[in-house]
């Protein structure tokens, strides 16, 4: 017997594309609220235009703001707590959140916390009152797609991983994406921001709460990502970002929105829960995480699923996982020196997270332990020297 179709779908965010798409729309900014906190990372938002149009479309329709912009990568609890003060000092009754993950991210917590009282103890409980501020949100990476996912990914000391708040108040209420602001984003960045997203999709793919419409969503962004593949190829080669023209600029926005919804629905698997080791104790980019440990996922997935590896693998136009690999070493150059002993400590630390039940094949300790084995080490130092 064949089981019957079950799943839910929400998602609330609005999205508004396209070039000048902020400053062409700035009344949308009325419907949010009547003073912003504008959330940024140190520099970026200021250098490639975004914070400028933000500032010029609350100017316009009259709003004042304040900014925020002390958001560092992978951002603290205590950033999300700062923030969220002086958004309450300040009365401010939205929140404009610009930047890669991390300043969505802290803006997604910053609008919690500032609307309601959340002791630091239970902050990662999932529960709240039903209370949060409007949040308006503008991605310059396209990797995350945070700006369309209910999720906040914080820092968190004492669990020496990263962990994520996950509730229906955190999707934002509109997101605006101009791929104007990613032109220059450094040909690493851009990578590492890219196979985040196609992880997403992939990892949406390879998730137990896969529906249609996430395979769908996901089955077209991963296409589209590697339609850029040779502009980023190209790109590593010369060293200069300049090579994507704009429409790859766009297709990847457009991909990383897409994954983003993807895990919206389907949330991530275990190749997450083992990343956030690696950037938590070794501090490599989140993205390039999962491009370091997704291939040996598949391999594993593969064993007993070869026809759900196999779909994946079509809608990358590739033959096989080798050829996944291939391309990751391509993409990702030298791996990370990571012993013997942290990855016994980061496969302990995995087995404790989440989205470990998401995955539509469960690993046990000892495969993580495996899937980083055989992510880091030459086949002579593996502990189980087989395959
Ligand atoms: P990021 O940490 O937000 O930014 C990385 C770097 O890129 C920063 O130095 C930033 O500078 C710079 N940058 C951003 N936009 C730029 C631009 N247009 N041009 C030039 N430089 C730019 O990196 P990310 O990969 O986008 O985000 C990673 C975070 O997102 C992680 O914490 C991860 O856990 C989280 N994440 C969240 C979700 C979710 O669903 N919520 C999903 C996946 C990942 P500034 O600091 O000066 O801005
Ligand atoms: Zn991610």
């Amino acid at each position: 017997m064949t089981n019957s179709v079950t799943y839910k779908y929400y998602m609330p965010t609005r999205i508004v594309i396209g070039k000048d798409c902020i400053t062409q729309n700035s009344d949308i900014f009325r419907t949010l609220g009547k003073k912003a906190l504008i959330v940024t990372g140190a520099h970026s938002a200021k250098r490639n235009g975004s914070e400028k149009d933000v500032k010029t479309a609350l100017d316009s329709v009259g709003i004042p703001y304040q900014v925020f912009d002390k958001v560092m990568s992978n951002p603290t609890i205590s950033c999300a707590y700062e923030g969220a003060k002086l958004a309450r000092e300040n009365d401010v009754d939205f929140i404009i959140a610009i930047g890669g993950g991390s300043p969505m991210d802290a803006g997604k917590a910053i609008a919690l916390l500032a609307s309601q009282d959340i002791a630091e103890e239970n902050l990662f409980s999932g529960n709240y009152e039903k209370k949060v501020l409007s949040m308006a949100f503008v991605p310059t990476t396209a990797g995350t797609g945070s700006e369309v996912t209910q999720y906040s990914i914080l820092t968190n000391d004492k669990a020496q991983t990263k962990t994520s708040i996950a509730s229906d108040l955190l999707f934002p209420t509109v997101a605006f994406l101009d791929a104007k602001y990613t032109e220059k984003l450094p040909v690493e960045t851009t990578i590492n921001t890219a196979i985040d997203a196609l992880s997403h999709a992939v990892e949406g793919m390879l998730s137990v709460r896969a529906s249609t419409i996430s395979n769908a969503l996901a089955s077209e962004s991963i296409r589209m990502i590697m339609n850029c593949v040779p502009d980023m190829l190209q790109a590593l080669q010369s060293g200069s970002e300049g090579i994507f023209n704009p429409k790859k600029r766009e297709q990847l926005l457009e991909a990383s929105y897409m994954a983003g919804m993807v895990i919206a629905q389907a949330g991530t698997t275990v190749v997450h829960s083992m990343g956030y080791s690696l950037t938590y104790f070794k501090d490599i980019d989140h993205g390039r995480t999962n491009g370091l440990l997704l291939g040996e996922y598949l391999r594993l997935v593969e064993k007993s699923q070869p026809e759900l590896t196999g779909r994946i693998l079509k809608a990358m136009e590739l033959s096989d996982i080798d050829s996944f690999q291939e391309l990751m070493r391509a993409l990702l150059g030298r791996r990370e020196d990571v012993s013997p002993e942290e990855i016994t400590q980061y496969s302990k630390i995995t087995m404790r997270a989440k989205n470990i039940a998401n995955c539509a094949v469960r690993p046990t300790e000892e495969d993580v332990h495996e899937i980083f084995e055989r992510s880091f080490l030459d086949s002579s130092r593996r502990s189980r020297k087989k395959g």
